[in-house]
């Protein structure tokens, strides 16, 4: 039996269903993550197409960083990051949307295995996951 996510956003305008398991689980560090998610680390998940169900995308805004090969897409009405597209053109779904799930924790099969790009961190973080300068451990350049 493979598992199945689904995921929605606060208001519930948008839904997507995610399968199996996902390619990566981790926390990134880069400037990239932290322009386009306005967050300090990004800690996400990344799927195979096939594993994912995307929601149509005239349903969402589209946002893109001028200069860098990553797109984000959310829900017009309240604003939450459904997922985002990044370079080696994987779809990427932030832990947030897993937890919300799953009842506000992450499930457990989806536990972020590392960091990636430390170097490029403003926080640093104290915990036991290897820290990764940057994303060669995972086939991503900076
Ligand atoms: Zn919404
Ligand atoms: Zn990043």
């Amino acid at each position: 039996m493979s598992k199945t996510y689904e995921l929605s956003c606060d208001c519930g305008h948008v839904t997507m269903t995610a399968y199996d398991q996902p390619k990566l689980s981790l926390h990134c560090h880069c400037g990239s993550c932290r322009d386009l998610y306005n967050v300090d680390v990004l800690s996400a998940t990344g799927w195979a197409h096939e594993n994912v169900d995307l929601p149509d995308e005239s349903k969402l805004f589209v946002h893109k960083v001028d200069g860098k090969q990553m797109t984000r897409y959310g829900c017009p009405k309240c604003g939450l990051t459904l997922y985002g597209v990044h370079k080696p053109g994987i779809p990427v779904i932030p832990h947030g949307l897993f937890r919300k799930a799953n009842g506000g924790t992450l499930p457990q099969e989806l536990a972020p295995t590392l960091h990636l790009f430390y170097r490029e961190r403003v926080l640093d973080i104290n915990d036991e996951l290897d820290k990764c300068d940057d994303g060669s451990a995972v086939g991503l350049s900076g």
